[in-house]
């Protein structure tokens, strides 16, 4: 076997799906991911800002690095709903998927190193400063789809990636994988937000995705009601791909977190949450307690019942954060308007200068 060859069978003996080498230089999508970026489809992500001399050119981030062996893990394909309502995107349901490749990677890079395979080597999960999927499609894994992920003949959009930067030289796997959307648009037709501007581009302040787990403070009144239930990413967009409806449904691998089998979204409202304690090991942890509570108000506003529009009027008076107290106010207005109690509530919020109904609203 040569070394390319013993390094991808390494990979596959620890459980990774998928493996192939890139060269390690600037994306084939650099210059789209400039432009992108340029435009403002990025906005908010500040960290792709300060990283992007490294994203453009990777060798920067590992100063000796020669080539990247990425790989690929499937995940559950299986809608996740929780059970008083509310959506998780299938990526974010089980177990923290950082933690289980970022493992991995480690033992992989040590076996590399056994084998004289390794050098200096740094590995990455999708918190790294590389465009990953543009490396992942040259080493082979997929093809860039019209939604901008990538699509695996085998698992359509249902897996992760992972790379491992590596100090010694390593041939270039084949790629990029044969694949194209072909005159699919169903992405773009499903979007509720029409974040998806053009094949390929994603305008990312408009994405659900973005806006339930990056963003920071209030969500764009009118984005709120397209979240429609989703109260931590989005699927929508990879559900209509035809290419994932043939992939292997891996729901035990990564499993789902006792917060989404068993969680309520009114129990997300509960104030003082021991966040650490309670998403522990999950990748839901990552937009803090006040993100959270606000998914879970704007969700409950979309979807209304009868716990919900208590939990919310506890919240308009109650929570510290401002934020998750006008996400509640507006959850009351879109699902309990016609409520009395939730009226008088308002109009107290509104005085308090915590709230302005729709209709005072640019
Ligand atoms: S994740 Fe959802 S909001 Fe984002 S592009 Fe896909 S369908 Fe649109
Ligand atoms: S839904 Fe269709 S257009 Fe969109 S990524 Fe899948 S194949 Fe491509």
């Amino acid at each position: 076997m040569d070394r390319r060859a013993i390094a991808l069978e390494i990979a596959r003996e620890l459980g990774f799906d998928l493996a192939g080498i890139a060269a390690l230089e600037p994306p084939p999508d650099a210059a789209r991911f400039e432009a992108w970026l340029a435009a403002g489809h990025g906005a908010g992500m500040d960290w792709l800002e300060r990283q992007s001399e490294r994203i453009r050119d990777p060798r920067r981030i590992l100063p000796g690095g020669m080539s990247l062996l990425v790989v690929g893990v499937g995940h559950s394909r299986a809608a996740v709903e929780l059970a008083g309502g509310g959506r998780v995107a299938r990526y974010a349901a089980g177990r923290d998927y950082h933690n289980w490749i970022g493992k991995r990677l480690k033992k992989l890079a040590r076996r590399l190193e056994e084998a004289g395979l390794a050098g200096p080597w740094r590995g990455i999960t999708d918190a790294g400063p590389l465009l990953e999927r543009s490396h992942a499609a040259a080493a082979g894994l997929g093809f860039l789809s019209k939604a901008a992920n990538l699509l695996h003949p085998r698992f359509g959009p249902w897996f992760f990636l992972g790379e491992l930067i590596l100090g010694e030289e390593l041939e270039p796997t084949e790629g990029p994988a044969a694949g194209s959307c072909g005159t699919c648009t169903a992405c773009l037709d499903v979007c509720p937000t029409d974040a998806i501007r053009e094949p390929g581009l994603v305008h990312a302040p408009d994405c659900i995705s973005y806006l339930t787990i990056e963003h920071r403070g209030a969500i764009p009144a009118a984005l709120r009601e397209p979240i429609g239930d989703w109260v931590f990413g989005c699927d929508l967009c990879s559900e209509v791909c035809p290419f994932g409806r043939k992939a292997p449904d891996l729901a035990e691998r990564f499993g789902t977190h006792r917060q989404v089998a068993e969680g309520d979204l009114v129990s997300w409202l509960a104030p003082r949450r021991e966040m650490s304690v309670d998403f522990e090991g999950s990748a839901l942890r990552r937009p803090n307690r006040e993100g959270l509570a606000r998914n879970a108000a704007i969700v409950l506003g979309n979807r209304p019942r009868d716990e919900g529009r208590h939990a919310l009027l506890r919240v308009l008076t109650e929570d510290p954060s401002p934020v998750v107290r006008e996400a509640a106010a507006w959850g009351l207005e879109r699902g309990h308007a016609a409520d009395a109690g939730v009226a008088q509530a308002l109009d107290a919020a509104r005085k308090r200068g915590d709230w302005l109904p729709m209709s005072d609203r640019n």
